[in-house]
């Protein structure tokens, strides 16, 4: 039932024949499901020399043709789709429910670029001089080096290998070695599809080694990470040293701010089903409640409420509303922040536990009067945990939702418009919720500030991150 794991370079598929590898785990279970093969330094190399002999022939394509090849790989998907959902759940744990969603986004986030890669618009300048015709193009960057991680197994590969093939560049993507068959079954479908040998390759190993043999090689061109803050301050000055582009979609700890003149319990039945998506393990789950004096009650019984309702299971049981955790690293976070939050005064008003004796389960839990240098509220807690706390005024509120080295998304719940504008620009993040949880979407740009890293994936933004700007002065 589970994914055949291999690595796919120049066409090709290999398995695990002589080569290193690991095991991948039912986070449900703790059950083996698979054994993943780890690209060799010669195989990383081969997938470097492929992707860069394939690269000239995939950027004289044209953008035309290059959008009817990505349209088959999302309607293979979208075909797909239950399988792709099947296996993803097995091996990173959110509901059914969830993977397929997270699939039929992914089918739709290659043909926004699919049809994005022909506006790849230049424009021409008046001259200052007679006879002059300055020309703005934009060419794709190379080969890119992508690396994505557990929590989103197609979604996340497929923002970079969707932009940078509508770019015309060619890419190795190193996916997550925890959950890697959705990246498996998303390359099928491009290869399916008839995307040439050596546009697309995916390889697996000890995430340390691969990077740094593939972001020096002064084949790579643009870097782009999706991962924690640290890897990915690490990733960026491997990158500096070369001088190459980078896309840095790291943490981030997003606030949420639910002003009095808004309807508590309807703000908190918005967020709280969005901050136990995936069991928290979201980048822009929204992680800081701080809800205005007078709805503080009433948001904290109904989050509490909607906490305690959940139903933990295995991800593939009908009726389950929240799977386990990825791994046990996010089980023992959990426990830390909880015992932090406890020790500071911080009352559990739901959860706060492991739950069961097998698989790694967290409940969902929500946590209060916890003051605001605590752990989990300063750092990410990437996980189903949500402190709430009160405040008085808008002006503190500002300043205790942008106090944090973290700039990745934030949200708001106001009925006054002219509030609505001023904390959608008073939130120092990449993305803002006003009213709404609707921050992701393929035709908007999705990315992070400070700490949070830098560029952005999706919307035109997306595509022009695979893209050089060229001047050309033409007398
Ligand atoms: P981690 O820092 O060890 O790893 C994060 C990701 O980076 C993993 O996918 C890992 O395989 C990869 N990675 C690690 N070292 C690497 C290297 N040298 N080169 C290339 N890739 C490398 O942490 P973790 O335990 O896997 O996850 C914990 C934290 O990571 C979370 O608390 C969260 O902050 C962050 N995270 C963020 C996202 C996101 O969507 N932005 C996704 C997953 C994890």
């Amino acid at each position: 039932m589970y994914t055949d794991l291999k690595l796919f370079i120049d066409g090709k598929w290999h398995g695990t024949e002589g080569r290193k590898g690991e095991d991948v785990v039912n986070p449900a279970t703790g059950k083996v499901l698979g054994k993943l093969p780890h690209a060799s330094k010669s195989d990383l190399d081969e997938a470097l020399g492929a992707a860069s002999k394939a690269f000239p022939l995939w950027k004289a394509t044209s953008a035309y043709d290059r959008g009817k090849i990505l349209r088959k790989a999302a309607d293979l998907l979208r075909e797909r789709a239950e399988y792709v959902a099947t296996v993803q759940t097995m091996e990173q744990g959110k509901s059914f429910t969830e993977s397929r969603m997270e699939v039929l986004t992914s089918a739709d986030i290659i043909d926004w670029y699919a049809e994005e890669g022909r506006r790849a618009y230049g424009r021409i300048v008046p001259g200052r001089v007679k006879g002059i015709r300055q020309l703005v193009t934009q060419e794709p960057v190379g080969v890119v080096a992508a690396f994505t991680p557990w929590n989103f197994p197609t979604l996340t590969p497929v923002r970079k290998i969707a932009g940078a093939l509508a770019a015309g560049c060619t890419l190795i993507i190193k996916a997550s070695e925890e959950t890697p068959a959705g990246c498996v079954e998303l390359v099928k479908c491009f290869a399916d599809a008839g995307l040439p040998a050596g546009v697309l390759n995916l390889v697996f190993g000890v995430p340390a080694e691969v990077s740094e043999h593939l972001i020096p090689s002064p084949l790579v061109k643009k870097i782009s990470f999706t991962g924690s803050i640290p890897v990915g301050k690490h990733l960026a000055a491997l990158a500096a040293k070369g001088m190459k582009k980078a896309t840095m979609e790291l943490g981030g700890h997003s606030p949420v701010v639910v002003f009095d003149d808004y309807d508590a319990e309807k703000a908190a039945d918005t967020i709280a089903a969005f901050k136990y998506r995936n069991a928290g393990q979201v980048c822009i789950s929204p992680t800081r409640f701080y809800v205005q004096e007078k709805g503080y009650n009433k948001f904290v019984a109904r989050f509490t409420e909607y906490a305690k309702n959940i139903k933990l299971g295995d991800g593939m049981e009908k009726g389950t509303t929240m799977g386990p955790l990825a791994n046990p690293r996010r089980l023992d976070a959990m426990e830390s922040f909880v015992n932090d939050a406890k020790a500071r005064g911080g009352k559990i008003q739901a959860g706060g536990s492991r739950h069961g004796n097998q698989g790694f389960f967290f409940e969902p839990t929500v946590i209060t009067d916890v003051p605001d240098d605590s752990k989990i509220m300063t750092e990410e807690p990437f996980g189903p945990v949500a402190p709430i706390v009160p405040f008085k005024t808008f002006d503190e509120v500002v300043e205790r939702a942008n106090s944090l080295p973290f700039g990745l998304a934030g949200y708001a719940f106001t009925s006054s418009g002219a509030q609505a504008a001023a904390i959608g620009d008073a939130i120092q993040s990449g993305m803002v919720g006003v009213n709404s949880v609707m921050i992701s979407t393929p035709e908007t740009p999705f990315g992070g500030i400070k700490e949070s890293g830098y560029g952005s994936e999706g919307g035109i933004e997306g595509l022009q991150a695979y893209m050089n700007t060229k001047f050309i002065s033409q007398g």
